[in-house]
C-alpha cells in the first residue's frame, strides 16, 4: 500500500493535485493572502467528481480545519482518490486544507492565531466572549514565555482537573473563546479568510445537491487509534438510523434532540447546516483518537508559547513543532494503517450508503 501520509503541506497538496488531475475530477484552487514558511503560496483546494448521471447525491470530504491535523485528513482524502479514481459512488466533493497556513506551518490555528472551528459563527452571533473559567485559566494555558526545559505544566493540569473536575475544564478550555488573540481556541474577531473563500463558493460546489452527507476529518480526541463521529446539531430520527445503518450503534456521540452535547461555539457544522439551502444536509466530525487529552493540550500549550513568544528559528520552537505534529498524526505504522482503513471505511461506507437511499428530504415517489 502507498503511504498517503504526506511529510508537509507542500507535498500533500502536489500528491492531491496529481491525483485529482489524473483520475479526472474538477479542481479548482484558492488562494489565501498568508504564505508558507519559505514564502510559498498557500491554497484551499477543491476536488470535484460527479458519479455517472447522479448529481443529488453527494459526498463531502473536508480535511485540515485545524491545520496540523491535515496530514491525516488530507492522507484519507489521496486514499479515497487512489480507491475510486475516475468513478466514484456519488458525486464527491473533496476541500483539501481548510486552513492552509495552520497545515504548512503546523499549527492547530491559522494566520491569526484563529482556530477555525470556533470561527464559523452564524449570522447574529457576536465574536465575543469566553467560557466561564477560561479567564481563571489564562496563566496556566498561555504563559508568555517561550517553553523552557522545566515545566511543570502537567502537575498543574492534574491540579486543575482535581480542582475544577475534568467536564467542566474541558468546557472552559476548548469550548472557544473570543477574548484572549494570543490564547489557545481564540474564535476570532470576525469571519477568517478560510471562512469566506467557503461561503464565496459554497453554493456552486455543492450544485444540484440535494442529500449530503459531509465528513469533516480531525484528529487528537479520543483513545489511540479509534475513532468516532462527532454531531454538534440535533439528529433527526432519519439521520440517526443512517448514522446507525452504516455506521453502527455506538459510531457516534452528540445529535440529542434536546441540545448539543459538545458545546464549541462557531463550528464548521453548524455553519454548513445553515447554509444547506432546502438540502438534506447531515455533518460529522470524524475524530481520530491519538494521545491523552491533557498529553495533547500540553503540546498545544508548549507550540502557541513558542509561536507567540519564542523565535522563528529557536531549535525548542522547531522541537514545540515537531512534538505537536506527532501529537495530532503519530508517527506509529500501526496507528497510521489503523485510522487510514477506518478512515476511507468511513467515507465508503456513506458513499456507499448515499448511492443505495432516495432522498430523504422527500416522501418516496414513483422513482424513489
Ligand atoms: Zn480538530
Amino acid at each position: 500500500m502507498p503511504d498517503f501520509f504526506p511529510p508537509n503541506y507542500v507535498t500533500a497538496r502536489t500528491r492531491f493535485l496529481d491525483a485529482v488531475r489524473r483520475h479526472g475530477w474538477a479542481i479548482e484552487s484558492h488562494p489565501i493572502s498568508a504564505k508558507g514558511p519559505t514564502g510559498e503560496e498557500l491554497f484551499i483546494d477543491v476536488a470535484a467528481r460527479s458519479a455517472t448521471g447522479n448529481h443529488t447525491h453527494t459526498l463531502v470530504v473536508s480535511s485540515g480545519v485545524h491545520g496540523v491535523e491535515a496530514s491525516f485528513g488530507s492522507a484519507v482524502q489521496l486514499a479515497l482518490l487512489d480507491r475510486w479514481q475516475a468513478t466514484p459512488p456519488v458525486q464527491c466533493v473533496f476541500i483539501h486544507a481548510v486552513n492552509p497556513w495552520g497545515f504548512a506551518h503546523r499549527r492547530r490555528f491559522n494566520e491569526d492565531n484563529v482556530d477555525l472551528n470556533r470561527n464559523f459563527l452564524l449570522p447574529g452571533e457576536e465574536y465575543r466572549g469566553s467560557p466561564p473559567g477560561y479567564a481563571e485559566l489564562i496563566p496556566l494555558l498561555n504563559p508568555k514565555r517561550s517553553p523552557g526545559r522545566f515545566d511543570p505544566f502537567h502537575a498543574l493540569a492534574a491540579w486543575a482537573v482535581l480542582r475544577h473536575g475534568m467536564p467542566k475544564l474541558k468546557q472552559a478550555v476548548a469550548a472557544g473563546q473570543y477574548d484572549h488573540p494570543k490564547g489557545l481556541f481564540f474564535g476570532g474577531r470576525g469571519p477568517a479568510e478560510s471562512v469566506h473563500i467557503l461561503g464565496e463558493h459554497w453554493d456552486r460546489w455543492l450544485g444540484e445537491a440535494q442529500d449530503v452527507v459531509h465528513l469533516d476529518y480531525h484528529t487528537g480526541l479520543g483513545d489511540w487509534g479509534t475513532h468516532t463521529l462527532l454531531i454538534d446539531l440535533p439528529l433527526s430520527t432519519a439521520q440517526r438510523d443512517r448514522l446507525t445503518n452504516w455506521f453502527g450503534e455506538r459510531s457516534f456521540q452528540g445529535g440529542d434532540p434536546s441540545g448539543t452535547a459538545y458545546d464549541a461555539r462557531g463550528g464548521f457544522g453548524p455553519w454548513c447546516h445553515h447554509r444547506r439551502n432546502g438540502r438534506e444536509y447531515l455533518f460529522a466530525c470524524a475524530e481520530f483518537g491519538t494521545y491523552a487529552p491533557i498529553t495533547v493540550v500540553g503540546a498545544l500549550r508548549a507550540e502557541n508559547m513558542a509561536h507567540h513568544w519564542g523565535h522563528p528559528t529557536d531549535a525548542s520552537t522547531e522541537g514545540a513543532k515537531r512534538r505537536l505534529a506527532e501529537k495530532f498524526c503519530p508517527a506509529s505504522a500501526d496507528w497510521r494503517a489503523r485510522v487510514l482503513a477506518d478512515g476511507v471505511g468511513l467515507a465508503v461506507g456513506a458513499a456507499e450508503g448515499l448511492k443505495g437511499s432516495a432522498p430523504t428530504a422527500q416522501p418516496a415517489g414513483p422513482d424513489g
